[in-house]
C-alpha cells in the first residue's frame, strides 16, 4: 500500500509498505478520508511541538473515516463493508487516568500522527474496534472526518459544564472554533458570538449557527461583547486560538463569575494574563486536551441535517499529493479550511 512519510520539515515523500495485519481486537480500514489538521501542517513545518519532536520518518494525518475491510478473530462489532469514524488515540485502559475516564491524559496512549506513532495518510491502517464508530450512510467519509475536530469542542463545553441558554464567546474560527459552535449548539446555547480576523472564517461561522460575529482587529472584541450582552460579559468564553493577546481579552469579555475555557496552544509557554481582573470576577480558568468519550454525540451532530459542515471543506487531493495539501494548509490560511487527503482517490 501507498503511505505519506514526512522525512524531515517541508519533505514528504510516497512510499510502498506492506498492509498491515489486524490482531485479534483490531480492524482494517480502508482510509477513505483525511482532514490535515493545524498539528500536521505544525510538524510539517517545524519538525515539533514544543518538546515533542518528529525524529524519525512519520506518517502524518489523524482526522479520518473509512471502511471496515477485514477484522481480527475476537472482534465482535464490525463487519466487513461497515463505514466507520476512527477515534485517533489508543490509550493504555490500566493507568490511573485511563481508570477514571480521563484517558485524554493517559501517558501511555499511541495517537495516530502524534510522533513516534505512524498515522493515517495512508491506504490502510489498523485500528482496535473499541475506537472505531459507525456512520450512517448519509454522512460522507470527509465529513466524519471533522468528527475530530468537533471532539475537541464537545469535550470542552463539556468539562466546563456549559448550560442550557448560557451565552458563548468563541474566538479563532479555524477548524476547532467552528465545530465548537456546533458543540455550543448541541449544549444549549443561546447567544453564540465569534471572533476571527478573517471575514471568510466569520461568514462560515454564520452558516454553522453563530449568533453575531466580530472581526478581530477591525474591531475591539471586548467592546462588542459588552454591548452584545447589555454589558454583562459572556457566561463562556472559549479560546481556540492560542493567540495571547486574545487569552488576555477573554479575562474581559467573561461575565462576573463567568468562565474561560482554553483549547488552542499559545505559541509561547508562558502567557500574561490578567489575574487580578480574574480573581475579583471569580473567573474559572479551564484548560483542555483532547477529548474523552464524545465520538457517538460528534457522529450524532455531523449526522444531523441542522449541522452541514460540508461548507468547511475547501480543498481535496490524493494520496500521492500529501505533499502538496500540506503546503496548501501551510500557505492559504485565509482561503482554505479544510484541506481534505483521498487516499483512494
Ligand atoms: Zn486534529
Ligand atoms: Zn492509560
Amino acid at each position: 500500500m501507498k503511505v505519506a512519510v514526512l522525512q524531515k520539515p517541508l519533505t514528504v515523500t510516497i512510499e510502498e509498505r506492506l498492509v498491515p495485519h489486524p490482531g485479534p481486537h483490531d480492524v482494517l480500514v480502508k482510509v477513505m478520508a483525511v482532514g490535515v489538521c493545524g498539528s500536521d501542517v505544525h510538524y510539517y513545518e517545524h519538525g515539533r511541538i514544543g518538546a515533542r519532536k518528529v525524529e524519525k520518518p512519520l506518517v502524518q494525518g489523524h482526522e479520518c473515516a473509512g471502511i471496515v475491510v477485514a477484522i481480527g478473530s475476537e472482534v465482535t462489532r464490525f463487519q466487513l463493508g461497515d463505514r466507520v469514524a476512527v477515534e485517533p488515540g489508543i490509550t493504555c485502559g490500566k493507568c490511573q487516568w485511563c481508570k477514571e475516564g480521563r484517558y485524554n491524559l493517559c501517558p501511555h496512549v499511541a495517537f495516530l500522527s502524534s510522533p513516534p506513532v505512524d498515522g493515517a495518510f495512508a491506504e490502510y491502517i489498523c485500528h482496535p474496534e473499541d475506537l472505531l464508530f459507525p456512520i450512517p450512510d448519509h454522512l460522507s467519509f470527509e465529513c466524519a472526518t471533522l468528527i475530530e475536530p468537533l471532539s475537541v469542542g464537545i469535550h470542552a463545553v463539556k468539562r466546563a459544564g456549559l448550560q442550557p441558554g448560557s451565552s458563548v464567546l468563541i474566538m479563532g474560527m479555524g477548524p476547532v472554533g467552528l465545530t465548537a459552535i456546533i458543540a455550543a449548539k448541541a449544549y444549549g446555547a443561546r447567544q453564540i458570538i465569534v471572533s476571527d480576523v478573517e471575514p471568510f472564517r466569520l461568514g462560515l461561522a454564520e452558516k454553522l449557527g453563530a449568533t453575531a460575529t466580530i472581526q478581530a482587529g477591525e474591531k475591539n472584541v471586548v467592546e462588542e461583547v459588552s454591548r452584545l450582552t447589555q454589558n454583562l460579559g459572556v457566561d463562556m468564553v472559549i479560546d481556540t486560538s492560542g493567540n495571547a493577546r486574545a487569552i488576555d481579552s477573554g479575562v474581559e469579555a467573561a461575565k462576573r463569575g463567568g468562565k474561560l475555557v482554553l483549547i488552542g496552544f499559545p505559541a509561547e509557554d508562558r502567557v500574561p494574563v490578567n489575574l487580578t481582573l480574574m480573581l475579583q470576577r471569580e473567573i474559572d480558568l479551564y484548560s483542555t486536551y483532547r477529548y474523552t468519550n464524545t465520538y457517538p454525540l460528534g457522529v450524532e451532530l455531523m449526522a444531523s441535517s441542522e449541522n452541514d459542515v460540508s461548507v468547511l471543506l475547501t480543498d481535496q487531493y490524493p494520496l500521492v499529493q500529501t505533499g502538496a495539501a500540506l503546503e496548501r494548509a501551510r500557505t492559504n490560511k485565509s482561503g482554505s479550511m479544510k484541506v481534505i487527503v483521498y487516499p483512494h482517490l
